[in-house]
């Protein structure tokens, strides 16, 4: 195969985004890093801080203190309990409560975050009901904050589903509560906070945001010098145009006794849920006073002074004081003993001119338009009293060396199922799109099928966003609890299947204009069979008869697309082709595609003699559906395929002859697959050694290998939130690996079997992208009880001269420098790898592309890792009262790539930002994207149906991505799709000194016309909207730019 150095013309301006400096900011957090000691000094009352003390002359009759109270109720949508039994049993009567009390208590505040449940709660609600919450709403005293689905993990998520969960929400609360907007972001629980949010909630229309579980150590020292209040700004931000005014909690947690200020055992008698006789206590053992005439003077100055300490960490005299806990306002008592003793002190306080204080109830937006006024006042801007702060808060710690790294990697099974429902969800939502399109340009209404598709779609949407929850994704809910998503992102795959094979059947279809939907029977079979929802997936064994069986791939991408695929048939005595229209008759031709046989092995390792598989390289167009056949060879044709050989690396034990292959064993030796781009080398055990990059002729180490990790022997140990490992990892090695090593035209491959990993490492014989990686799979089983406490990593060690970097990304959106410091522990060091990490020097670049979100970290020079599983037997102590035993065989999906810079190149300035090259993108992208295998059901016939469907006419250039294409859901008696359609597009920044190898796309300056990807489809009348699509901007006629920010 010839070698294609790259088709892709890259405009040098384009790549001028990563090579120019961010703007520089106040605050850098890895400036931060590197003076931080992290210490853990005992500081007092306040243990994780210091003795604050303060001057009471500060404030006066003009310069008052101002506090507000913001009651609210943090309610996880799933964890101990399932979202719908939360519902039931606590979180419909709080809502219940707040709408009633708010009612009651005219001058009380309530703020509200997650609409998934309040949804749930709607639906339930009479008129009466309905209308008060809306009253409540526009007179301010209840608030939505943030508004989206859930309060998302921001680790682990891709930020397709974090944009996803917030329209989800953003739309809901628009439909339903008369065109409520939600302005303010409200973070409380997710364990680490992510730019990504920032930026998503900026470009969402928000104005403020507030987080809370950040490193003690960054708390202290930001308090320090009155920072806990930034505009935080993105680190690759040229300018300031991202800058979001964002809140941090100063204290240990959420709850009232670390909210008041920094005594929690002061704060503590101020929860008068914890009133002698309720339902909780103080384990400060200094219970709260109900507020009487006896000990109000008393109790309003005691609350008093921790309110004025807590104000010496802020720069303005507006205090922020919330007030609740996890699940709370749900009963009488509660509302009337909080409410009461409050109302009490705040009325004695706001009555007593010398305490120069005034405390009220109030909302979030209340608050920031406070502190806004305040900085207004003093610097003649609403923001400009704060510094600008760029950077992550990552990894977080709570106490002592207890970082949470581990839900990095917790329950990986179902974070790789995360990653397939947004990969099923995006397909149908385009294809949906495009077929909504269609019917409208046909002038046909479907709407039955429609409004049937969109309703599984808005399923989906909300079940995807469900997980995306910080006890969702993260994998730190109870064992019942990860069965309930499980099902529920099962039934979202199964619902965004009927969708995708429904659309497809209607654009592939000749005479759309008369189209016949039949939402009885399914068109197509998507090859991804799931029986149940832990299961890994089952392909379908196509029975190729002597009439063609038709295979349909659908490329959810808007690019021309190349890509390995894959069938199991039960014949070898086949062909495979494409159709072709002669110009003259119009009859179809058939065009024989290249194609490899290769062997499917059973449990035992043998080849099957009753499936095979067949792989070739699929051309799709772009948003387009693409048909391919097989069938049975003829009498008189000849078998054009290609067999893979089959090579056992062992000596000891014999293997059947199975036909067409040729099967041989051998003792352990190493071996190598080339392509036109890559020389993989592995070593005699069938692990990976070495990359060669063949443009540029070097060689790259690259020793795969398997850590161990076990965890503490005394105090506390790993559990589903926190890694504590026992020291360094140490080599795991494989029992008994059985390695076959399969070769062929198409594909390469060696596969490793043991006892509890499947390994395969695969290189794709291809000219496209697809080329330039080393293909890893991994089949991670830790079910077995001898595995407690064990975690298992990929390592790759290579020459790369890496020193104390390494680069991961945050939610797939971009891409941060680490820096190991030996002043934290191992656990302090990892960080989230959603999608990728890569390690580099001056030459060489090593990216690691992973389909599922899982930790990682380099532990020296030229190391990179990624845990795979872990298995821990005990609790961690956060609430979740058990270890992590409920390990699936997990499949995990990793493209390995090695890329040389071009010589004197440089890609990027020396910043936090970095940026992967196109080549990595364009692995990401089909990393967790692949062309949909859809296999025509039973004998229908496709005699009506189109080769192929495509819209576009000039596809989109490399560094955009084409984030989602989604019709907008229309609530009201029944659900259906409104006629407008929102194309989410983002620019990436990319790193230009790597070679766009085996890319055949271009980039142009970053513009994207209409009228190019959509000439017939969608008409020229498009508006720019928020991210959310809450807001409507400019109106394009023609072409619409994509710019970076
Ligand atoms: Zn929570």
């Amino acid at each position: 195969m010839a070698t294609n150095k790259s088709l892709a013309n890259v405009n040098f301006n384009d790549g001028l985004f990563a090579r120019t400096s961010p703007a520089p900011c106040d605050i850098q957090m890895d400036k931060v890093y590197d003076k931080l000691d992290f210490g853990n000094p005992d500081g007092g009352v306040w243990k994780q801080g210091w003795d604050i003390k303060y001057n009471p002359n500060q404030w006066n009759l003009n310069k008052k203190l101002k506090v507000f109270v913001i009651p609210h109720s943090h309610n996880d949508p799933g964890w101990i309990k399932t979202f719908e039994t939360y519902y039931r049993d606590q979180t419909n009567k709080i809502l219940n409560n707040v709408i009633a009390k708010l009612q009651k208590y005219t001058d009380m505040t309530f703020i509200w975050a997650e609409i998934s449940y309040f949804a749930l709660w709607w639906e339930e609600q009479p008129s009466s009901v309905r209308q008060a919450t809306i009253r409540l709403l526009e007179e301010g005293r209840l608030e939505i904050v943030t508004g989206g689905w859930v309060m998302p993990d921001e680790a682990n998520p891709h930020y397709s589903a974090m944009i996803e969960q917030l329209i989800t929400g953003h739309e809901w609360c628009d439909q339903n509560l008369n065109g409520y907007r939600p302005n303010n972001g409200w973070s409380i629980d997710p364990f680490g906070m992510s730019p990504t949010m920032a930026y998503i909630l900026k470009r969402a229309g928000l104005d403020n945001m507030l987080i809370q579980r950040t490193h003690y150590s960054v708390k202290k020292e930001l308090a320090k010098h009155k920072q806990l209040e930034f505009n935080w700004r993105q680190h690759w931000d040229h300018n300031s145009t991202t800058d979001m005014l964002c809140h941090m909690m100063p204290f240990y947690s959420y709850d009232v006794p670390h909210t008041c200020g920094p005594d929690p055992k002061v704060c503590c008698q101020f929860d008068f849920l914890r009133l002698p006789g309720g339902r909780a206590s103080c384990p400060w053992r200094v219970a709260p006073r109900a507020v009487s005439e006896a000990n109000l003077a008393e109790r309003s100055i005691l609350l008093l002074d921790q309110y004025r300490k807590k104000a010496q960490l802020y720069n303005t005299d507006v205090l922020l004081i919330p007030l609740g806990d996890d699940f709370r306002w749900d009963g009488d008592k509660e509302w009337s003993d909080q409410y009461t003793n409050y109302a009490k002190i705040m009325a004695y306080v706001n009555s007593q001119p010398d305490l120069h204080a005034t405390i009220q109830w109030g909302t979030l937006a209340q608050y920031f338009k406070a502190l806004r006024g305040e900085s207004f006042q003093q610097s003649g801007d609403e923001t400009k009293l704060f510094p600008s702060l760029s950077g992550d808060f990552f990894t977080y710690a709570d106490r002592d060396d207890h970082y949470w790294s581990g839900y990095f990697t917790s329950r990986p099974f179902w974070k790789a199922m995360d990653r397939t429902l947004g990969w099923y969800l995006r397909g149908a939502e385009v294809l949906y799109s495009l077929a909504w399109a269609e019917m409208e340009y046909n002038g046909v209404d479907k709407s039955d099928l429609m409004k049937e598709c969109m309703a599984k779609l808005l399923y989906s949407r909300q079940m995807l966003g469900l997980f995306q929850h910080h006890d969702g994704i993260t994998g730190t809910a109870k064992d019942h609890v990860v069965m309930d998503y499980g099902e529920k992102m099962l039934l979202s795959i199964k619902a965004t299947q009927y969708v995708i094979q429904q659309a497809a059947n209607y654009l592939l279809t000749k005479n759309k204009a008369n189209y016949k939907s039949r939402t009885d029977i399914r068109h197509f079979d998507l090859d991804d069979t799931r029986t149940e929802s832990w299961r890994l997936p089952e392909k379908t064994l196509i029975n190729v008869g002597t009439s063609a069986k038709l295979v349909v791939l659908y490329n959810s991408q808007a690019r021309h697309r190349q890509e390995l695929v894959s069938f199991i048939v039960d014949s070898y005595n086949i062909k495979v082709f494409k159709l072709q229209k002669s110009q003259e008759d119009s009859t179809n031709t058939e065009i024989d595609v290249p194609f490899q046989i290769s062997p499917v092995f059973t449990a035992a390792g043998e080849v099957s003699n009753v499936q095979y598989e067949i792989s070739f390289i699929s051309e799709t167009p772009p948003l387009g559906l693409q048909s391919y056949f097989i069938r049975l060879l003829k009498d008189d044709e000849e078998l054009e395929g290609s067999i893979a050989s089959v090579e056992y690396l062992t000596d000891d034990r014999q293997f059947y002859k199975v036909e067409p292959f040729n099967v041989k064993s051998s003792g352990p030796r190493s071996f190598s697959f080339s392509n036109s781009y890559i020389k993989a080398k592995f070593s005699s055990n069938g692990m990976l050694e070495s990359v060669t990059t063949l443009d540029s002729g070097d060689t790259t180490t690259t020793n795969l290998n398997f850590l161990q990790y076990g965890t503490r022997r005394g105090g506390d140990k790993s559990g589903a939130y926190l890694f504590l490992p026992d020291g360094q990892g140490r080599l795991r090695e494989l029992k008994n690996p059985l390695v076959k090593v399969v070769t062929g035209i198409i594909k390469s491959f060696v596969e490793i079997s043991s006892d509890w990993n499947d390994h395969r490492a695969m290189v794709v014989h291809t000219a496209g992208e697809e080329g330039t990686a080393v293909h890893i799979e991994n089949d991670i089983d830790l079910t077995a009880r001898e595995m407690d406490n064990v975690e298992i990593s990929l390592s790759i060690n290579s020459d790369v001269q890496s020193g104390d970097y390494f680069y991961t990304d945050l939610n797939g959106f971009q891409v941060i420098r680490r820096k190991r410091y030996a002043k934290l522990p191992i656990q302090g060091n990892w960080y989230p790898v959603p999608t990728m990490a890569y390690i580099q020097d001056k030459k060489t670049r090593v990216t690691l592309v992973s389909h599922q979100p899982l930790g990682g970290s380099s532990m020296a020079s030229g190391h990179l890792e990624v845990m795979l599983d872990r298995r821990l037997a005990q609790d961690d102590n956060r609430g979740l009262f058990q270890g992590v035993q409920d390990n699936r065989i997990t499949r995990h999906k990793f493209k390995l790539l090695v890329e040389k810079l071009e010589p004197g190149c440089v890609g990027e300035a020396d910043s936090q930002a970095s940026y992967p090259s196109l080549v990595a993108l364009a692995a990401r992208h089909s990393l967790l994207h692949p062309v949909f295998r859809l296999i025509k059901e039973g004998d229908e016939s496709s005699a009506g149906l189109l080769t192929s469907y495509s819209t576009v006419s000039k596809p989109l250039d490399c560094d955009i991505q084409l984030v989602n294409m989604r019709t907008s859901t229309l609530y009201g008696s029944s659900i259906g799709p409104s006629d407008r359609t929102a194309l989410i597009l983002h620019r990436h920044g990319f790193n230009s000194c790597y070679k766009p190898m085996g890319l055949r796309c271009h980039t142009s300056g970053g513009k994207v016309k209409l009228d190019d990807l959509f000439p017939s489809l969608y008409s020229n009348n498009v508006n720019q909207m928020s991210l959310s699509l809450m807001y409507e901007g400019d109106r394009h006629t023609d072409t619409v730019p994509v710019t970076f920010i």
